[in-house]
């Protein structure tokens, strides 16, 4: 039996969507050209003005927003309504640059925390779950967005934040968590952590996971659910538009829904700028459609994926997004070649054999050629000193990853426990060259 949260919007007709979408566009690009000088002007410049938003059909005539924008306006320049009206303030990671900052009234706030809702009862988390949130707490918005839809479900909330990986593990096994949310690069740790404490995966209650906040493969995916004997579902967000929620995965674990009553999606062609046709892979764009605090119109994430409007089984009518292979920005180019750290994660997981997600690239630039290295753990029990079967081992992973890339690398398989794990987004790339 399919659950929802909050069932009437979330399998609405494909019509009525359209139709709430419609009356909240004009409302909200009215409220923006009012409120945000730095977006009328924008607006000003490209001749449009709210009149001519009468439907989403028109958001294509609105100028694009991106992370630049927000550093220009750091701290306040899109801020929309009198601060005395906010009650809360996060930020971003900060992976790519300088972090921006995102406030929110209490209406932002709950709006966010009822999308996270609607993802924990997605995954089958009702008032008898525990729900153990191993996201960090503070200016991120993995555990607050969290943490806020766990007590809407009404789960027995666990706020144990990042870090600490052995009192997780005590209060996993001691509280009996149900629901286990974090970055899936935490996630395959704990699970590593659990074997190591003696523990089989059949020993914990968990029976999901809720994980996202940074790019992860299939592979993955199979490696944590048989890691911690659950299953994974992916979720999507990014604090600019309010924080994890944005997405989340449904029954199938196919593609994560959109939720469209409250966040307009376009995909665009990175390099142009312009909206591509249903089932295109390019960058996705979100227009915040009732956000009072924050509302961004046309935000370029530089996220990559695609989108399907194909009916899902699970009942939702939303659309579904594919999950991003990494962000435009996390792209590396090695000598001429477009390299995504995800392929090469893909590659290594579907090696298997004792080579674990635990891998970390280094590339640099040596007499005007770039180098390009990569380290990978092999489990304990694969570990050993000979080096002819750690050549051979090796040999295999470097053709594999030259058959997919297109480029020639060098592996380099390292002791057990040499990387460091990470307890929030991992850092998988160690760029060195000065570009
Ligand atoms: P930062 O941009 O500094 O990392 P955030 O903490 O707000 O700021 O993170 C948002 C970004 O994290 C997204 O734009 C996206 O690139 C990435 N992200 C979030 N969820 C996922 C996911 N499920 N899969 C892949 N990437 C994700
Ligand atoms: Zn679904």
């Amino acid at each position: 039996m399919q659950n929802y949260f909050q069932r009437e919007i979330e399998t609405a007709p494909r019509e009525k969507i359209l139709e709430i979408q419609n009356e909240k566009i004009v409302k909200q690009v009215k409220y923006v050209y009012e409120n945000v000088k730095y977006y009328r002007d924008l607006m000003d410049e490209k001749g449009v003005t709210p009149d001519d938003i009468k439907s989403v059909d028109d958001i294509k005539k609105l100028p694009l927003l991106s992370k630049s924008d927000l550093r220009e306006c750091y701290p306040y320049g899109l801020l929309a309504t009198d601060l005395k009206n906010c009650v809360r303030i996060q930020s971003t990671s900060g992976t790519t640059g300088k972090r921006v900052v995102a406030y929110y009234t209490q209406h932002d706030v709950d709006l966010w925390e009822e999308c996270c809702a609607r993802a924990i009862v997605a995954v089958g988390g009702t008032n008898e779950d525990v729900c153990h949130v191993a996201y960090g707490y503070g200016l991120f918005t993995g555990g607050a967005g969290i943490h806020g839809g766990s007590h809407k479900v009404g789960c027995l909330t666990l706020p144990m934040s990042s870090g600490n990986t052995d009192r997780q593990i005590q209060f996993m096994m001691d509280l009996g968590s149900t629901i286990l949310c974090c970055t899936p690069s935490y996630a395959a740790y704990i699970g590593e952590s659990l074997k190591e404490a003696g523990y089989k995966p059949e020993d914990n209650k968990l029976k999901a996971g809720i994980f996202g906040a940074e790019p992860w493969t299939e592979e993955m995916r199979k490696h944590i659910e048989e890691s911690l004997g659950i299953k994974a579902y992916d979720i999507y967000g990014l604090t600019e538009i309010s924080g994890p929620g944005v997405a989340f995965e449904c029954s199938e674990q196919s593609g994560m829904h959109i939720n469209e009553d409250h966040f307009y999606v376009e995909i665009i062609d990175p390099d142009t700028g312009e909206v591509l046709p249903e089932g295109s892979k390019g960058e996705l764009v979100f227009t915040c459609l009732d956000k009072e605090a924050f509302p961004l119109l046309r935000y370029r994430t530089r996220d990559i994926c695609v989108l399907s409007r194909e009916k899902c089984p699970c009942g939702r009518t939303h659309v579904k997004m594919t999950k991003p292979m990494g962000r435009s920005d996390d792209m590396l180019i090695i000598r001429g070649v477009n390299v995504f750290p995800s392929q090469i994660e893909e590659v290594l997981l579907k090696i298997g054999n004792g080579i674990t997600p635990n891998y970390q690239i280094i590339v640099d630039r040596v007499n005007n050629t770039d180098t390009f290295d990569i380290d990978v753990e092999l489990d304990e029990n694969m570990f050993t000193d000979d080096v002819k079967s750690i050549e051979k081992v090796e040999k295999h992973i470097v053709s594999e990853l030259r058959s997919v890339l297109g480029i020639g690398v060098k592996v380099h398989l390292v002791n057990p426990k040499s990387i460091s794990r990470s307890e929030g987004k991992a850092k998988r790339v160690i760029d060195n060259r000065k570009l």
